[in-house]
């Protein structure tokens, strides 16, 4: 382990959210869902392959800052195992698996460049969420068809 990992690890934060068990390799999405690093929070760490109970993870650490409901909805699609942990006064007050949503309007684009979503009407997007299978589908309300592992790619 490096130094920087060290300091990485150790390093408590006194309010925010810490985001963790987060699937391996996804960390930087969760930062662009957020919308991070800005310049109006505070300091944001992110650990990547860290050696969790259950192998490898990253861990997004916000001082700061709590998410939306609607930001929560967004990373349960791509790190669904994700775990949310509000730091208050250097202590957990909760700490919440991410719920996946069994339904997403106007988070994810259609990858169907005909779908009536992708016109120029005011339509929102809309799919139903499949998780029955390992990987997570989701499938367009308007036209049906089914994106899976390149959901990152097209949140909106
Ligand atoms: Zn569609």
């Amino acid at each position: 382990m490096t130094d920087i990992e060290t300091e990485l690890r150790v390093r408590r934060i006194e309010n925010g959210t810490v985001i963790d068990h987060i699937t391996s390799g996804k960390a930087l999405i969760v930062l662009k869902i957020l919308g991070l690093p800005d310049s109006s929070h505070g300091v944001v760490s992110v650990l990547i392959n860290s050696h969790g109970v259950y192998g490898k993870k990253d861990v997004v650490k916000i001082e700061n800052r709590e998410l939306k409901a609607r930001e929560v909805d967004r990373i349960a699609l791509i790190a669904p195992n994700a775990t949310i942990n509000i730091i208050r006064n250097f202590n957990v007050t909760h700490k919440n698996k991410v719920r996946i949503p069994s339904f997403v309007e106007g988070v994810v684009e259609c990858i169907n460049p005909n779908c009536i979503s992708n016109s120029n009407e005011p339509i929102t997007s809309k799919f139903n969420v499949n998780t029955e299978d390992e990987y997570l589908k989701l499938r367009c309300f308007y036209c049906g068809r089914v994106i899976s592992e390149n959901i990152a790619e097209n949140l909106l």
